[in-house]
C-alpha cells in the first residue's frame, strides 16, 4: 500500500523496517488551521441542514452519511459519519456499523472512478 508520495530514499524506517513520516506537511491549510473553529459539532451541524452541497455532503444513507473534507490532506478525503454524535466507533451500533462499511466501500469505489486512481487509504 502506497503511504505517501515520498520517493523511498526520502522516507525514515522505524528499527523495524517500517516507513514512517515525521510529519504531514499540508500548507494549503493553514487557513483553516488558523480559522476560528465554530462552537458546535460541524458533523452534527452539517447532516441537519438542508445544504449539502455548501456543505459537502455527498450522499445521505439512513444513519450514516458521506462528507468531503473542506480541508483535506489529500484530494478525494471524504468522511463516514453516523448522524448520532458519538466519541468512539466503539458507540455505533451494529446498523450504523454495516451502514457505514458499505458507504465507505461505495466512496472508495467512486473516488477511484472520478480520479483514476489505484490506491487508496482507509482511516
Ligand atoms: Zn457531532
Amino acid at each position: 500500500m502506497k503511504i505517501c508520495g515520498c520517493k523511498p530514499e526520502q522516507d525514515i524506517y522505524t528499527p523495524k523496517n517500517i516507513p514512517v513520516m515525521e510529519r504531514i506537511f499540508a500548507p494549503w491549510r493553514i487557513r483553516y488551521v488558523l480559522a476560528p473553529k465554530p462552537k458546535d459539532c460541524v458533523f452534527c451541524t452539517a447532516p441537519k441542514e438542508n445544504r449539502d452541497r455548501e456543505n459537502l455532503i455527498l450522499y445521505r444513507g439512513k444513519t450514516c452519511y458521506v462528507i468531503m473534507n473542506r480541508n483535506p490532506y489529500n484530494p478525494g478525503h471524504v468522511m463516514v459519519n453516523p448522524y448520532r454524535h458519538i466519541p468512539s466507533i466503539e458507540d455505533m451500533t451494529e446498523e450504523e456499523m454495516s451502514e457505514a462499511m458499505k458507504l465507505i466501500k461505495l466512496s472508495i469505489e467512486a473516488i477511484r472512478e472520478a480520479m483514476n486512481l489505484t490506491d487508496s487509504t482507509l482511516e
